[in-house]
């Protein structure tokens, strides 16, 4: 048997996925995020899926993702979210129809003197409140004069902002922020939301929508499941039992010796770590099912294996089925108990781990 550790790619749940966030919008149109390989997922694999369901185009965070893509043989419109990271990428840009976000005063002044193969499409992204990247509201104006008389821009500019806080729907800072952009004039097309947005923020369906996290079956809510949205979670992560130690009372679990059974008990071994990608902060009680059946994680996460408590689940042998997340586990859970969101799980799922592609 070779090393059990696989990540299965449920493609049928990625067009499930983009057909509840066309829901929520439906004349809109919608753009897949799919930077960090798809949050974890294999980005050409995921987007030749989510452009068959209907996406309407692809976005990415670097020039080198696009070309991944595009290499893939995908050829749906791409937008660089925070645009080029230096004005010799404007070129690769051009030769690959990507359009550009303008966040920075540099980069305008780059396309400014540019004379890129074709001009390219830009997006003014505006800080409404999130204070990362952005122009201030007042600085829009001229920043989309300045476009529009660039040579190396094409037609109209968008305008966009991202929002910091739409994963709370009490908070009034969202709405502030919508307040914001609606001062600005929108002559051209306008970009919102993201999942959080798209899921909770009616205000924010308008325009191109960007959703990233539902896609993948993950709720962007706190305290929420994909399920609660009719999301279905497209990556489960799985391993088998190597091994089922019959241990002693007193006896002290994996590195540091950090759990220790309280009782004569069965421990089983996974084969999975924080080489693959599983975190290394998940604490003892973090749920893993063994043979579809809730067991706690015991002791230290190592590189390769994992400890896990079979008292709730005796018969376990070794080569039983084991889920870490995904069908069965929401990725949410474990995220919660690893004190992290699973954004961060999904896309640290590392390379030695194949990722099958199941339909
Ligand atoms: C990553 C990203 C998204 C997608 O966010 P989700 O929370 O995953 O839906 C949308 N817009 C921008 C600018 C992003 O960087």
């Amino acid at each position: 048997m070779t090393r059990p550790v696989r990540a299965a790619i449920d493609t049928r749940a990625l067009a499930n996925n983009l057909a509840v966030a066309r829901s929520r919008a439906p004349a809109e149109p919608l753009w897949a995020v799919v930077k960090a390989d798809a949050y974890g997922h294999g980005a050409v694999t995921a987007a030749r899926a989510l452009v068959a369901a209907g996406a309407d185009g692809l976005c990415v965070a670097s020039v080198e993702e696009a070309e991944a893509l595009r290499a893939g043989g995908i050829d749906a419109p791409i937008l660089l979210l925070e645009g080029f990271f230096e004005p010799a990428e404007i070129p690769r840009c051009a030769a690959l129809g990507l359009a550009v976000v303008v966040h920075a005063p540099w980069q305008l002044t780059a396309l400014e003197v540019a004379r890129p193969e074709w001009p390219l499409t830009t997006w003014v992204k505006v800080d409404t409140g999130m204070h990362r990247i952005g122009f201030h509201p007042e600085e829009v104006g001229p920043v989309r004069d300045r476009l529009r008389a660039a040579s190396a821009v094409a037609g109209e500019p968008g305008l966009m902002t991202h929002l910091a806080r739409a994963d709370d729907r009490s908070e009034p800072a969202t709405t502030n922020q919508l307040r914001a952009f609606d001062t600005l004039e929108q002559p051209g097309a306008v970009s919102i939301a993201n999942s959080a947005g798209i899921l909770g923020w009616p205000g924010a369906r308008r325009g191109l929508l960007r959703p990233g996290i539902m896609l993948y079956g993950v709720s962007p809510f706190p305290e929420e499941v994909a399920g609660d949205h009719g999301l279905v979670p497209v990556m489960t992560l799985h391993s088998r039992l190597i091994a089922v130690r019959r241990l002693a009372a007193g006896d002290a679990v994996g590195y540091g010796g950090t759990w220790t059974c309280p009782e004569a008990m069965p421990v089983g071994v996974v084969a999975i770590g924080y080489g693959d990608g599983y975190p290394r902060h998940a604490p003892s009680g973090t749920p893993v099912l063994v043979d579809g059946v809730e067991v706690p994680l015991i002791g230290r996460v190592s590189m390769d294996m994992i400890t896990v408590d079979l008292r709730g689940h005796p018969a376990a042998e070794p080569g039983a089925p084991v889920t870490l997340w995904g069908d069965g586990l929401p990725v949410e859970r474990v995220a919660t108990a690893a004190g992290t969101i699973g954004y961060e799980l999904l896309c640290g799922v590392t390379r030695r781990v194949p990722r099958d592609s199941i339909a």
